[in-house]
C-alpha cells in the first residue's frame, strides 16, 4: 500500500513536469526524423527509478508514430529488486518475440537500461539490438545525489517496504546476477548502442560508456533523453542498426 502511494506521487509529479519538459524540449535537426523502412518491429520499451507509465506516453507515441510496435514498461516504477524487474522483463520479450515472430529491440532509459542490457543477456535469441539512454553501467561512478536517492529506496525496502530494492540488492546476494549480466560481454552481432549528454546531471558519461557499445553523445538533461526530442535522431538511427548490422563496436 505504501509502495502504491509512492508510485502514484511519482505518476502526479512527472504529470505536472512532462508538459513543461516537452515545451522547452529543443526543436532542432535532431528533432527532424525520417520514417522507420520497416513497420511493425516490436520495440520494448523500458523505464527506470521513478518512472511510470505516463512518462512512457512521449516516447511510447513516437515510436508507434515511426512504425514500430511499442510495448512501454514500467516495471515497479523502476523501484523493485533488479533482479525481479529483469526476470519480469526477460519474459515479456520472449512473449513479444513469440507474438511478432522477430526478435525484439530493447530500448531503455536509466535503470531501464540496466535491465535491458541484464534481460538481453539473459535471452539473447529474442533480441534484435540494444539501445540505451543514460544507462548506469558502473555503479559506482553514480553522482552522489543519484546514490542518495538509491540509498533512500533501498533503506525503505530493507526495513519492509514491499515491491523496493533492498541492501542485499546492491550489495548482497539477491542482485548478485544481475550484477553480473550488467557487466557481462554483449553478444558478439547484436547492435548496443549507449546514448548519453554531457549535461545529463544524474548519470555522468563516464558510467554510461560501456566498451560493447556504440556510445553516441547527445545533448539534453537526464529526463529529456527519454521525453524529449533532442535525443531522437540518434534513437531512430540506433533501432534502425538492429537490422542484423554488424554492432561497430565489435567490428
Ligand atoms: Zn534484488
Amino acid at each position: 500500500m505504501a509502495t502504491e502511494l509512492i508510485i502514484r506521487g511519482v505518476d502526479r509529479i512527472a504529470g505536472a513536469v512532462l508538459p513543461v519538459l516537452d515545451g522547452e524540449a529543443p526543436h532542432g535537426p535532431s528533432d527532424k526524423v525520417e520514417a522507420a523502412p520497416v513497420t511493425g518491429n516490436p520495440v520494448v520499451l523500458v523505464g527506470g527509478l521513478a518512472t511510470t507509465a505516463r512518462v512512457l506516453t512521449p516516447m511510447t507515441q513516437w515510436l508507434t508514430g515511426l512504425g514500430y510496435d511499442a510495448t512501454p514498461m514500467a516495471i515497479g516504477a523502476g523501484l523493485d529488486c533488479a533482479q525481479r524487474s529483469v526476470d519480469v522483463l526477460t519474459d515479456r520479450i520472449r512473449d513479444c518475440a513469440e507474438q511478432a515472430g522477430r526478435p525484439v529491440r530493447l530500448l531503455g532509459h536509466s535503470r531501464g537500461g540496466q535491465f535491458a542490457r541484464a534481460a538481453g543477456a539473459q535471452s539473447p535469441d529474442h533480441v534484435a539490438g540494444l539501445v540505451t539512454l543514460g544507462s548506469p553501467f558502473d555503479l559506482f561512478s553514480l553522482a552522489l545525489p543519484t546514490l542518495a536517492v538509491a540509498a533512500t529506496v533501498t533503506v525503505a525496502g530493507t526495513v519492509g517496504l514491499p515491491h523496493m530494492a533492498r541492501m542485499s540488492c546492491l550489495f548482497g546476494g539477491c542482485c548478485r546476477r544481475f550484477r553480473e549480466l550488467l557487466r557481462a560481454p554483449w553478444p558478439d552481432g547484436t547492435p548496443f548502442t549507449s546514448i548519453y549528454s554531457r549535461s545529463d546531471r544524474v548519470v555522468p558519461v563516464r558510467a554510461s560508456i560501456d566498451g560493447s557499445a556504440h556510445n553516441v553523445e547527445v545533448t539534453g538533461s537526464h529526463l529529456e533523453l527519454l521525453t524529449g526530442r533532442s535525443a531522437r535522431h540518434a534513437i531512430a538511427d540506433a533501432l534502425a542498426r538492429c537490422d542484423g548490422d554488424t554492432n561497430p563496436a565489435a567490428a
